[in-house]
């Protein structure tokens, strides 16, 4: 993997939130800082996994990556082109390599389109503004054939969003995203709305379509065990900044960041006399505000093990081991 060119580059991205006050006459008195300078590299093949509790700033990053969220300063390069310096045109183009899942399935599916409407939707617009030439036979074919490969059978094809559960929904919404044949896939929270048992399904349904289609993913999730199945790599978020990332394996085996060794003190474990043996941290009162100006360490509020230095000075990812970055001072 780590010879394999890197398909999306993230260069210290910010993504703040204007807070406004008054009615007629509006004043922006602060700023939410929902992505506070993330930088990261995904490369072709790789499954990046964003973790970290709600409100960290993981969809906010995918939604900014897409150019559906404004940046407020930095940059996004895929495959070398940096796509906040494209045009309105530019960027539909672009878009084709870099689809969304969306965390949703009821939500995100228009519940006024069949399901064979729904996959081919992408396919018509970019037919009609000459981007691909297909007609309408074969971007019926291609629609149908994507419903099987997702596991849904060509038989339902006229149905509506309602006639469908919750996971069939996410296949739809899956084969529609696939329909471009993208490169990258920015899955967003794309099983946590399931049922159980329904996840798993839907997570070895998006591995076989990985390989198949030698797709390349951001997998944003809040659960540890999700990504430690589906991601080589993980990066874990906290208050708009990524405070550690490794390999998975790394991560699981030997946390460094003492947030990262809370969340993962809180992951169940199937075997009882390991889970009465481990130590579960309980950190301090809740995540700060993202809108409070703060010199220090995003996370000095609820560290145990905090310094004078974490107050005033805010630590950088560093490396610390072998493709083990981490932002703590207690690794320098
Ligand atoms: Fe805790 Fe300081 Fe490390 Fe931040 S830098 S996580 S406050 S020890």
């Amino acid at each position: 993997m780590e010879n394999n060119k890197v398909l999306l580059e993230v260069k210290d991205m910010k993504v703040h939130f204007p807070i406004e006050k008054g009615i007629v006459i509006t004043k922006t008195v602060g700023h939410i800082r929902a992505v506070d300078g993330v930088s990261f590299k995904i490369r072709e093949g790789e499954s990046l996994g964003m973790v970290g509790e709600s409100g960290c700033g993981k969809s906010t990053t995918a939604m900014a990556i897409a150019q559906l969220q404004p940046l407020t300063s930095g940059s996004v390069w895929f495959e070398g082109v940096d796509l906040t310096t494209l045009t309105k045109e530019e960027l539909r183009r672009a878009r084709m390599n870099f689809q969304i899942i969306f965390q949703d399935p009821f939500s995100s599916l228009d519940p006024r389109m069949t399901a064979i409407n729904i996959i081919a939707e992408p396919l018509k617009i970019y037919a009609k503004k000459g981007i691909i030439t297909l007609s309408a036979e074969e971007i019926e074919k291609k629609a149908l054939s994507l419903m099987e490969k997702c596991g849904l059978s060509s038989s339902f094809r006229d149905r509506y969003p309602h006639e469908f559960s919750g996971g069939q929904r996410q296949r739809i919404g899956i084969a529609r995203a696939l329909s471009l044949e993208p490169k990258l896939i920015l899955a967003d929270e794309p099983v946590s709305a399931l049922d159980v048992s329904i996840q798993s399904q839907i997570l070895n349904l998006l591995k076989d379509l990985q390989k198949e289609f030698n797709l390349t993913f951001l997998f944003i999730a809040h659960d540890l065990a999700v990504v430690e199945y589906f991601c080589s790599t993980i990066a874990v978020m906290y208050l708009g900044f990524i405070v550690e990332k490794t390999s998975s394996e790394n991560l699981y085996k030997k946390p460094l960041h003492p947030y990262t060794q809370a969340l993962l003190s809180a992951v169940p474990l199937p075997d009882p006399i390991k889970a009465k043996k481990r130590k579960r941290i309980i950190l301090k009162g809740d995540v700060p505000s993202p809108s409070k100006i703060r010199k220090g360490c995003p996370f000095v509020e609820r560290c145990s093990k905090a310094m004078e230095k974490c107050v005033s000075e805010v630590p950088h990812l560093k490396e610390v081991g072998e493709d083990h970055f981490v932002a703590c001072f207690l690794y320098e």
